[in-house]
């Protein structure tokens, strides 16, 4: 897949200098007064790239807020039309679609609960063939990388070029301080996968709550993300949804006036060496982890074969645990963290066991 610089495009054809698009505006469209008003108070902040606003909005029980509905896009469209900026909307079925270019919405996103679900997202694909709209993919709601490429493949091959994606984070059953486990790693393995792909993060959904979205966003641009997707409401505590993580447009301008906005590279020829040199440094030691880990090994398949030769089972679960015990204790007091710790002991021992078979060579 060889995705558009979408992102790009748009902030080329709005002039826009900054290396970051930012898109910004109520969770969701609940009157024709909050949708102006918020949009108005976010173009002002002269920071707002584009505009964004549920129209129609999945809630995870029925008879909460569901949006407005088609009746709410036209406030979005004159927004747009008032402060200049492209506007942006979630569609998660074939009619959605259709409304939004009826209406002449510019970009349309997919939404977390839509990208899923195979069949709801070949349908919007379907309903696309032919039309030329960037879209935008949010990660599905579980950490599945191949769910979230599969989407985007769908909408591709119903020939869209201009895609990006939105990290929003993850559902998770582990208690956090955020609503969505961030899981950074999943981000950053899609740039991998589609280097080309622009990715947005969306604080606001990852956050929930309105004093961790700053801290969310630098993150992400610590990262090198994009750009970012920012819910605000003119008046947050009343918004009908997502009260909890929408912030005021004028706390929106704060936040971006504040935020680091680091450079992929610098030309700074001292930055230059210093970095070659810690390449180099990092080289080095990657080298004598991989001859560490071949040297081990190939004593595992020793073991392996004097445990075959004096008929002793391969997994003797005690002293794995005595070693696992004594390595994560020996990594923490090193600094290493035990979640990677006991993830990486967990992938030696797999592969240890392996080798003590004899099945891998
Ligand atoms: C939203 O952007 O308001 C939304 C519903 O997001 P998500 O699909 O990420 O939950
Ligand atoms: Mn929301």
């Amino acid at each position: 897949m060889s995705p558009k610089l979408v992102l790009e495009s748009i902030k080329k054809a709005l002039g826009i200098k900054e290396d970051h698009m930012i898109i910004s505006g109520p969770c969701s469209a609940e009157s024709e007064e909050q949708v102006l008003n918020t949009c108005r108070l976010l173009a002002d902040t002269g920071k707002v790239h584009m505009l964004r606003a549920g129209i129609w909005k999945p809630r995870t029980r029925p008879n909460s807020f569901e949006g407005m509905g088609e009746k709410a896009l036209p406030w979005l469209i004159k927004a747009g039309k008032e402060t200049g900026l492209p506007v942006t909307t979630e569609v998660a079925n074939a009619q959605h679609v259709e409304i939004c270019l009826k209406y002449g919405v510019d970009v349309l996103w997919i939404g977390a609960r839509t990208t899923v679900s195979p069949f709801a997202v070949q349908e919007i694909a379907d309903a696309l063939k032919g039309v030329d709209i960037p879209v935008m993919v949010k990660n599905p709601i579980n950490p599945d990388l191949e769910l979230w490429v599969g989407a985007l493949e769908r909408i591709n091959q119903s020939g869209i070029r201009k895609l990006a994606a939105i990290h929003r984070g993850y559902s998770s059953s582990e208690l956090t301080s955020f609503r969505n486990a961030p899981m950074w790693d999943m981000a950053v393995h899609l740039k991998t996968m589609i280097p080309d792909l622009e990715i947005i993060c969306d604080p606001s959904h990852i956050a929930g709550a309105r004093d961790l979205v700053p801290l969310v966003a630098q993150k992400a641009l610590d990262l090198h993300i994009n750009g970012l997707m920012i819910e605000s409401h003119h008046q947050p505590d009343a918004a009908l949804s997502d009260a909890a993580q929408q912030l005021k447009p004028s706390a929106v301008g704060k936040m971006l006036s504040s935020l680091v906005y680091r450079k992929p590279s610098s030309s700074n020829s001292e930055f230059v060496d210093q970095l070659e040199n810690l390449r180099g440094k990092i080289d080095e030691v990657d080298e004598k982890l991989l001859e560490n880990l071949s040297i081990r090994m190939k004593i595992a398949e020793q073991i392996g074969q004097y445990k075959r030769e004096n008929q002793v089972t391969i997994l003797q679960v005690n002293r794995w645990s005595e070693l696992v015990a004594d390595r994560v204790a020996k990594g923490r007091a090193l600094g290493l963290s035990e979640n990677m710790l006991s993830t990486l002991l967990d992938l030696i021992h797999k592969e240890s066991i392996e080798r003590q078979n004899g099945s891998t060579v």
